[in-house]
This record gives structure tokens, C-alpha cells and sequence, in this order.
């Protein structure tokens, strides 16, 4: 069979155009993802792929996870090629670039690799080759970063703005997904998002601290604006089935899978440590038993090993992701490293609604008067060049947002997001001369 590939892009791709779900190929490159241009013959179960290249002009620079002999499921493959493509090479790590970012190949190079070794040292598993494609995207909205996992790749795509500091936790989130779900039992689906999503985030967190690619407040950090996410959230009492219901139209509805299972892994952990065993040693044991046993359902595989380590985890779920009981871990969960508190601040009040309207550009709409946006000299229709600084949901933390009126002339206006109401949310407060290993939180 001989088939051709349609471009889903007929120019330079733009911050929203997003991810490659189809394929982009132009003149001089490409950026294809193997679930969008390598075809199954229906009823042949699942085939055996043999990628070659031939034909390319000399100076394109090829590359893509499908080189390597005999490699199963093609849709997790991906594909880079191009006269402007550059690859670095760090240890198992290979990373294939289009186009200028603020971080150079080098540095971001190496700092996957250091998160790639760091989840394999996790996973005990020996090295391999690694693939990492990015691609940039013209900024239009303020700076966006997304990315899929391909199983011993990772497919990416960033506006230039994107930082280290912006990408690094996603990034190692995706790598983790490597072994989370794929390697850990058969997912349910939807119905283990708390698991392979939330326990995900959880040791994307915990392992860049243990890799010192951030430190202990670093690591506070990404906990305290999930807990204040958490919190603050409407879909905090959702229920299983409501929260499965919603998740693909209700933002809120789809990060409680995150944050719920964040939560649980944290309060298990700290059950099983206290009993001197810990949630390393159950994940590592699930692993174990899956790769024994490889069509066992996870749930049921995490289920086992959680209770040979003394802990039923079967009566929590129930109460926190099926009954939809919010979470209120102890207060020294992670002790010796931090403490949990609470914080009050005022209610956040953007004072308007946010829409990206059909050329990819922010717009200000319902822009209501009486709102601090308003009065910095805010209006109606403005279309935000760039979001310089500001924190949707956070109150205290002011809003620089760089913007265009109607007649073309650009401002910049400045305004505190604070409502007239308070709110209360819980945040990790580090202990005074917690040190990095105390915060490894590795017994
Ligand atoms: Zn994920």
C-alpha cells in the first residue's frame, strides 16, 4: 500500500495551532506524530513497523523513536525532519529542535537528561535511547507549552517565552507517564486518571527535588499552587461520576483527577513511611507484578500491593474520588520538611472574561466597571498582546498585561485582581533549616 500525507499547515505554525494532531509538513521541514499518518490495516492486530528514510534532499536532518528495528505501535511514534533542524546528543538523550527558544539545546538537553536518568534510577531500569522533538511556535497569546509522550519519546512544542522554570515539572510529568500508566497494570481509562495522572504530578515534584533540579521551596512551590487550585476550585465536591462527567468541559472537573490523586499519594506515603514502608516501594513493587503480569488491571495490581504494605487504600478511594469527600491531609504530612497552614487572602476578581477569539488573540470581554482592570484603563474588546506578569486565581499578585485598543495603539495596564470578599486556602510552609535530604522525604 502507497499512500500520501496532507498538511494540516500552510505556514509558519502559530501558538495556536498548538500541538501537531495532524501532520505539518513544509517545504523545508516537517513535524509529523505517528498516530496521524501511520495507518493500521483493520483486523490485523497490532503490526510491527520498519521505518526507512530514503530520498532526502542531503542536508535534511532526520529524526524519529521509529528507527529503531521492529518497533510496535506506530501511533507512538514521531517524526522531525528538515534543512533547520538541530539534534544534540546527552547520554541516552537526544533532542531534535526547529527553531530559537530562550533556553539553549545544551541546557535543555541536559536537563532532560537528568530528568530521564533520575525516573529510570526511580523505575530501576537500565538506559536506552530517548527521543525529545520540539518545535517552535510564533507567540500570540501570552506563551504556551504542550507536548504528548510517546513512550521512549516525547513530543513537544513551545512559543519562545516558554522558561526552564515554566516547562520543567511538565516535562518531567510526561517522562514519568513512560512508566505511569503504560508499565504499571491495563488502565481503566478515565476511571484511574487519579492514578495516572494525580500520582504522576506527585513524583514529577518529588523527583526533580531528589534530581536537585529544584530545591525544597521550589518543591513547596508546585505543591502550594495545586493545594490553593485545590481548594479554591467549585469541582472540589464532585463526585467520581460527576467529575468523569465533566472532564472534558469543565476545567475544574479535569485537574481534580490531578489533585486528588496528588493528595492521596501524599497521605499514603506518609501512612507507609510511618510504618517504614513507603509509596517508592509499593509503585516499584506494582511495576514489578505488572510487568508479570501485564493485562492485570492497575487498580487491582496497586489495590495488592498497597495492602501487603499495610495500608487499605480501597475505603479512601471510595470516600475521596468516588463519594467526593474533599481531602484534608494532616497537617505534618510532609514532615520534617514542612509544615501545612492556612492562608487567607482576598478573593481573586479579574474583573473580566478572557476569550481567544478565531485569529488566536486574547480579547477582553464582559468587562464589568466597577473592576480594578477597569479602572487601570482596561475596555472592552482590547485584545492582550502579552500577559507580563499576573496568576489566574491569585489576588495579591499584580496584572501587568501588555494591550492593543481598536484604533491599533498599544498600553500596558496594571491592576491588582483582588475582589471584595476573602478566601481561605491551605500552603506548605518549610520548616526552619529543613535541608534537601530532609525534604527528599526518601524513608
Ligand atoms: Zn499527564
Amino acid at each position: 500500500m502507497r499512500y500520501k500525507l496532507r498538511s494540516a499547515l500552510t505556514r509558519e505554525p502559530l501558538e495556536s495551532d498548538g500541538y501537531p494532531t495532524e501532520p505539518w509538513i513544509r517545504p523545508n521541514w516537517f513535524y509529523v506524530d505517528g498516530a496521524s499518518a501511520l495507518v493500521r490495516v483493520e483486523g490485523r492486530g497490532t503490526p510491527t513497523v520498519l521505518l526507512r528514510w530514503r530520498h532526502w534532499p542531503k542536508n535534511f536532518q532526520l529524526a524519529s523513536n521509529l528507527e529503531k528495528r521492529g518497533r510496535r505501535f506506530p501511533e507512538l511514534g514521531v517524526l522531525i525532519g528538515g534543512r533547520d533542524i538541530r539534534v544534540t546528543q546527552v547520554g541516552d538523550l537526544r533532542l531534535a529542535v526547529r527553531g530559537t527558544f530562550g533556553i539553549s539545546d545544551a541546557v535543555l538537553a541536559r536537563e532532560l537528561e537528568t530528568i530521564l536518568r533520575q525516573e529510570r534510577r526511580f523505575w530501576g531500569e537500565p538506559g536506552g535511547p530517548y527521543l525529545v522533538t520540539a518545535a517552535r511556535l510564533e507567540e500570540q497569546a501570552g506563551g504556551y507549552f504542550t507536548g504528548v509522550g510517546k513512550g521512549d519519546a516525547f513530543a513537544m512544542v513551545a512559543t519562545p517565552s516558554m522558561t526552564l522554570n515554566d516547562m520543567r515539572v511538565f516535562l518531567a510529568h510526561e517522562i514519568f507517564h513512560t512508566w505511569n500508566p503504560l508499565r504499571l497494570g491495563r488502565s481503566a481509562g478515565a476511571t484511574d486518571y487519579w492514578f495516572s495522572e494525580g500520582f504522576t504530578d506527585f513524583y514529577a515534584r518529588r523527583l526533580l527535588h531528589r534530581g536537585r533540579l529544584i530545591g525544597p521551596q521550589g518543591f513547596l512551590d508546585l505543591w502550594n499552587e495545586m493545594l490553593r487550585t485545590y481548594d479554591l476550585s467549585p469541582a472540589r465536591t464532585m463526585t467520581g461520576p460527576e467529575a468523569a462527567k465533566a472532564f472534558w468541559t469543565d476545567p475544574g472537573a479535569e485537574r481534580l483527577a490531578y489533585q486528588r490523586g496528588a493528595l492521596l499519594a501524599a497521605i499514603w506515603d506518609h501512612r507507609l513511611r510511618a510504618q517504614g514502608s513507603s509509596l517508592d516501594v509499593v509503585m516499584q513493587r506494582q511495576a514489578g507484578a505488572a510487568g508479570e503480569r501485564p493485562d492485570a488491571p492497575l487498580m487491582e495490581l496497586f489495590l495488592a500491593e498497597m495492602k501487603a504494605e499495610g495500608v487499605d487504600a480501597d475505603a479512601d478511594i471510595q470516600r475521596f474520588i468516588e463519594a467526593g469527600t474533599p481531602l484534608e491531609p494532616l497537617p505534618d504530612v510532609f514532615a520534617p520538611c514542612a509544615d501545612l497552614e492556612v492562608k487567607r487572602t482576598p478573593s481573586f476578581d479579574l474583573g473580566f472574561t478572557p476569550i481567544m477569539n478565531g485569529e488566536g488573540q486574547m480579547v477582553v470581554t464582559n468587562l464589568r466597571p466597577d473592576s480594578a482592570a477597569y479602572m487601570a484603563g482596561l475596555r472592552e474588546k482590547m485584545v492582550v498582546i502579552r500577559k507580563v506578569s499576573g496568576t489566574n486565581g491569585v489576588a495579591d499578585l499584580p496584572y501587568n498585561l501588555e494591550v492593543r485598543a481598536a484604533d491599533g495603539r498599544t498600553a500596558t495596564v496594571s491592576f491588582v485582581p483582588a475582589g471584595t470578599g476573602t478566601v481561605a486556602y491551605r500552603q506548605f510552609v518549610l520548616r526552619a533549616g529543613a535541608t534537601p535530604a530532609v525534604c527528599d522525604l526518601s524513608q
